[in-house]
């Protein structure tokens, strides 16, 4: 059941809402159970356990070890510890691969680290969003530390091919990150399978609360923290366990598992449905990305003619929620860096929206968006023909 029936949350890769059997896990830890999992006695004792089922929980949906799991504050801690270990444990090593569709999480980092001495080399992507695998090897230098590519994308949700660049990794002896913040929950991930080093992790995409998160550490990788103080997190993440959230992430992570099929299943024909009856419906609706190798909850739709910040709020004015392929930076419209890296126009940019769908959604929802969303766009269109 939705929170809130009267918003139609199509904004699922921004953030999603707190499961209900989530919820009544992480009560007792903001309730009764407020023991420090460090603490000697056996109240404390009961509180770690529970932190240690949260481990057990999130390394069964990724086919790793319990131990392999290091709590964090979110996707953006993740993927920053992980890029500082690797750069940590290899200092002969000044240089990182990365690609231009990334989150801000790793594209600012490696900004920052560029000002720290590092230099970066940022793969391009073509205009269905995805890499050159050939590029990608040759960017790989011997001062190389670590490559960073993301499992699926947060805006278009097109997926990379992990296991091959993975693979390239190994051959190459370079470390190998991969920010899975939108992959994880809505597609299978077996890291016993993979030669990756580090995954990042983000318990409020997928239905846990925000502020906290996991990096997977496979156990053969040298690694360096980036917080440093107490013994948390067998010393890999200092800092006093988030114990409410950590066990809500163990609990998303169990259910996750258990309905991983047939939740995508059901997302995926919602938003099929509602990206095909628009593409029929309404002329000049382009799709964003590749459709045959995407997440199944995401589309990311041109409005050909029709201004999407105009759309947006119209579609908010109605109560449904989706996304700008646009940010707002010192008060202007730039388009999303993602869609300026595959190549589109500032016009095109500006007439995209990204729906997000996920496990609250249902059919009555696609049906009223649908009733609304193409009358808004023809309005829109009417009222300027020109291109916007
Ligand atoms: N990486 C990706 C791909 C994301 O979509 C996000 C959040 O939008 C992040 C990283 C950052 O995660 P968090 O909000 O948990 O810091």
């Amino acid at each position: 059941m939705p929170a809130n029936p009267e918003i139609i949350y199509f904004d699922n890769n921004s953030s999603t809402q707190v499961d209900p059997e989530v919820l009544e896990e992480m009560m007792p830890f903001l309730t009764s159970r407020y023991g420090n999992p460090s603490g000697s006695h056996r109240f404390g004792a009961q509180v770690k356990e529970a932190i240690e089922l949260a481990h057990t929980r999130v390394a069964n949906l990724l086919g790793c070890l319990p131990n392999e799991i290091v709590f964090t504050s979110g996707g953006t801690e993740s993927d920053n510890t992980a890029l500082h270990s690797a750069l940590q444990m290899s200092p002969e090593r000044r240089h990182i691969v990365t690609t231009s569709v990334e989150h801000n999480a790793v594209l600012n980092y490696c900004e920052a680290l560029g000002r720290r001495g590092c230099s970066v080399t940022i793969v391009p992507v073509d205009e269905e969003g995805h890499l050159d695998l050939k590029e990608l090897e040759n960017a790989i230098r011997p001062e190389t530390a670590v490559v960073s590519v993301m499992w699926a994308n947060n805006e278009t949700g097109v997926f990379f091919p992990i296991p091959e660049i993975a693979d390239i990794c190994r051959r190459k002896g370079v470390f190998f990150h991969t920010d899975a913040v939108q992959g994880v929950g809505k597609t299978e991930i077996d890291l016993a399978e993979l030669p990756i080093h580090f995954l990042s992790l983000s318990g409020h995409k997928l239905h846990a609360p925000k502020g906290v998160g996991a990096l997977y550490v496979n156990r053969k990788a040298r690694f360096q923290p980036l917080l440093i103080g107490g013994p948390q997190e067998s010393g890999r993440r200092a800092g006093t366990d988030n114990v409410p959230s950590i066990v809500g992430l163990g609990k998303a992570a169990e259910i996750a598992q258990q309905k991983i099929e047939e939740e995508n299943s059901r997302v995926r024909a919602l938003r099929d449905r509602f990206e095909q009856t628009l593409i029929t419906e309404l002329e000049d609706v382009l799709v964003n990305g590749d459709r045959s190798r995407r997440l199944p909850n995401t589309c990311n739709l041109a409005f050909t003619g029709a201004n999407a910040q105009a759309i947006l709020l119209k579609l908010d004015q109605e109560g449904i929620c989706c996304s700008l392929g646009s940010s707002c930076t010192t008060g202007s419209i730039q388009p999303s860096h993602v869609l300026r890296a595959m190549h589109f126009s500032t016009e095109r940019a500006r007439s995209s929206l990204r729906f997000s769908f996920g496990r609250f959604n249902t059919g009555a929802e696609v049906d009223r968006a649908l009733e609304v969303l193409p009358r808004i766009v023809r309005k829109l269109r009417e009222l300027s023909p020109a291109p916007v």
